[in-house]
């Protein structure tokens, strides 16, 4: 299994700025119809949510870093925000658990699901 794993709180930063991006292309694609103000207006206006939902991602942020446990990595040893029972170091993309349970475990972002039927099993085979 060769899937890439971030930590979550940069994923999620990431796709808000994306979608600020998105937002501003989507505005900048309704100059070019300029001679039609109801399809320029339409595009303005969705890029504007774009960027409103993008601002609302990030507030989501940063109530989920208030949710966050902040701990030192014990690879790199900066400090870190842990999300879930599993996340990996946002510096060293080290992984680690809050669940004593996992320690040692192969690393899977399976263990967040929280409707996993043998919670404890590792999934990832
Ligand atoms: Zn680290």
């Amino acid at each position: 299994m060769a899937k890439a794993y971030s930590n979550k709180i940069n994923k999620i930063r990431s796709f808000a700025l994306a979608l600020i991006f998105v937002g501003f292309v989507i505005m900048y694609a309704g100059i070019f119809f300029r001679e039609n103000p109801i399809v320029m207006l339409i595009f303005i206006s969705l890029g504007m949510i774009a960027l409103m939902f993008s601002m609302v991602v990030y507030f989501w942020i940063g109530m989920l870093s208030t949710k966050a446990v902040i701990v030192n990595c014990p690879n790199c040893e900066k400090p870190t925000k842990i999300l879930g029972r599993v996340d990996m170091c946002m510096h060293c993309r080290e992984p680690l658990t809050l669940d004593p349970d996992l320690e040692g475990r192969e690393f899977s972002e399976d263990y967040n699901k929280k409707k996993n039927k043998s919670d404890n099993e590792p999934v990832n085979k």
